[in-house]
């Protein structure tokens, strides 16, 4: 999670995309197979965020679409706030068996403006039902700084559904 969080705020001091980090590792071993940062606004596509950005890295360098195929370690999505509506779907998409989140969707909406988008009201147990843990809340309070930190340094927040505004 520090990883993470430090890749979030790493994308915001070099002003690369929204102040979101995300890493999959392997349960057992802690490797890392794949990081990801929010990239929307400089590649002008809206899938581009710091989980859907680890994922293809990790599945693209392991030529396998889903990291829990058979033979394949177990692994964790770690980031650094809790996954929006697609981020979510590409959770449960990508064979990972643990999600572990630092921020929550309601830190997001009301540190930065960010919109969480139209997410399940019981998402994790949704992902439970998939096989796949949720742990919530690791280093909360310094992912919530690494929000805090883009809203100062004047980070652009976009939404797809909603009016354009910048802090
Ligand atoms: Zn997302």
């Amino acid at each position: 999670m520090e990883y993470a969080i430090k890749l979030s705020r790493r994308n915001t001091e070099e002003q690369t995309g929204g102040p979101f980090g995300s890493v999959i590792v392997e349960i057992v071993t802690g490797l890392v197979k794949g990081v990801g940062v929010n990239r929307v606004v400089p590649l002008s596509c809206p899938l581009l965020h710091g989980e859907t950005m680890a994922i293809a890295m990790a599945t693209t360098n392991l030529k396998n679409f889903n990291l829990g195929a058979e033979g394949m370690p177990a692994h964790s999505l770690v980031t650094s706030a809790q996954p929006c509506a697609m981020c979510c779907g590409a959770t449960a998409w990508s064979g990972v068996k643990r999600l572990v989140t630092g921020a929550s969707g309601s830190d997001v909406e009301s540190i930065t403006g960010f919109d969480e988008g139209p997410i399940h009201p019981n998402w994790q147990r949704q992902l439970r039902q998939r096989g796949i843990e949720v742990v919530e809340g690791v280093l909360r309070n310094e992912a919530c700084e690494g929000l805090e930190f883009y809203v100062a340094s004047g980070g652009f927040v976009y939404n797809g559904s909603k009016r354009r505004r910048r802090f």
